[in-house]
């Protein structure tokens, strides 16, 4: 069986544990003769799998008890319509405050504003979004409905190494390619979200985790499939939900936890970004497109001084099994997405794959 190293930035690696899992028990799931994509939302069986969704979250993430914890229909994007429509109405004034960092936080901006007024509050446009601005708390109005960052800007490389301290106003974070990547104080949020394709599993759902107090102000012309409320109140069950995206999460989670959980994995994260990060330093072949002081542990931006190169790059790494490493469009150059499944072995063959193209190419 061939498996390459995939750094690819979503859909994403996921670990061959959980597949491996999923794949021994696709035909007859525990034992009922049918498949766990066969069964009802409703039944006994998959009753159990939510649940186990919900108590490793809780568990892996540090969840408190007047959180909960939503699985939402559409992705990561659906929620840059879903957050305005349910809390934009927190205060009369109808704003939403942005800190854009990157193309999803301008786009979650844009889509706010369709149904109030969006104020941005820094931007890093300037230099390509390839910093965290420099933001001015005093400057944001307190009759803001909340604050929406991107905590990881998956396109650039650029994360918040810390949050801001947003006091009444509830800060909203876009997490989806670093939800359970890194310790958080989930106190600090007043509500989280992670489209699954990143860290968690396959794509098409999101993860909403969201403080109790915040699920009343949603605007009446909130469709209920977008509405928390909706959500909370029926488990995420008030219609057919995405039940093979719920089971391979649980699944991912449980590995997760395996592995020794999120503070352990952390630490692998940090070093695994570290070889990468080292070896572009160290040479003068690749430079590194994000500034240092905001480098993400997950999406590592790097290109070759000598672009003309950067598609022999590309293909010969392909050809050594190291999978989808170009860039994105909007930065260009490379990038080596290593969320949690990526093992350390992978960033090592990187490095020694980029060691070798400098000396032949160099
Ligand atoms: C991938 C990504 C998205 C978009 O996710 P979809 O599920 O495709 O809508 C949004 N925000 C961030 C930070 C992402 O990395």
């Amino acid at each position: 069986m061939k498996r390459v190293f995939n750094f690819g930035a979503g859909p994403a690696m996921l670990p061959l544990e959980v597949m491996q899992q999923a794949q021994a028990e696709f035909l007859n799931y525990q034992n009922l003769g049918a498949s766990v994509i066969e069964i009802s939302h409703r039944s006994g069986e998959f009753d159990d799998i939510i649940k186990r969704c919900d108590a490793l979250l809780t568990e892996l993430a540090g969840i408190p008890d007047n959180y909960k914890i939503l699985y939402v229909h559409g992705g990561a994007q659906m929620q840059f319509s879903a957050v305005p429509l349910n809390l934009i109405n927190r205060k009369a004034a109808n704003k939403a405050s942005f800190v854009l960092t990157g193309n999803w936080a301008v786009k979650a901006s844009k889509e706010a504003a369709r149904y109030g007024m969006s104020i941005n509050l820094a931007s890093s446009e300037n230099r390509n979004f390839s910093y965290i601005p420099d933001y001015d708390l005093g400057l944001l109005d307190p009759d803001s409905s909340y604050l929406h960052i991107t905590s990881n800007n998956t396109l650039f490389g650029t994360r918040w190494h810390s949050f801001p301290e947003t006091g009444e106003v509830p800060l909203v974070a876009d997490m989806t390619s670093e939800f359970l990547s890194r310790k958080l104080d989930i106190n600090q949020f007043g509500l989280i979200f992670a489209g699954l394709q990143k860290n968690l599993g396959p794509a098409g759902l999101a993860l909403v985790i969201i403080r109790e107090d915040l699920l009343e102000y949603a605007l009446p012309a909130t469709p209920g499939l977008l509405n928390y409320q909706v959500y909370a109140e029926q488990h995420s069950l008030a219609n057919t939900t995405n039940t093979f995206a719920i089971y391979l999460m649980s699944l991912v989670l449980q590995w997760l936890k395996d592995q020794g959980g999120v503070a352990l994995m952390e630490k692998q994260n940090e070093a695994k970004a570290k070889l990468i990060y080292d070896a572009i330093d160290d040479s003068d072949f690749y430079y590194g497109t994000a500034d240092a002081a905001h480098r993400s542990a997950m999406n590592v931006t790097f290109n070759l001084h000598n672009e003309d190169l950067l598609g022999e790059f590309v293909e010969q790494a392909e050809a050594a099994d190291l999978y989808a490493l170009k860039g994105h469009r909007a930065v260009g150059g490379a990038r080596a997405s290593i969320y949690n499944a990526m093992p350390r072995a992978g960033c090592e063959a990187l490095v020694e794959f980029m060691s070798d193209f400098e000396r032949r190419m160099g």
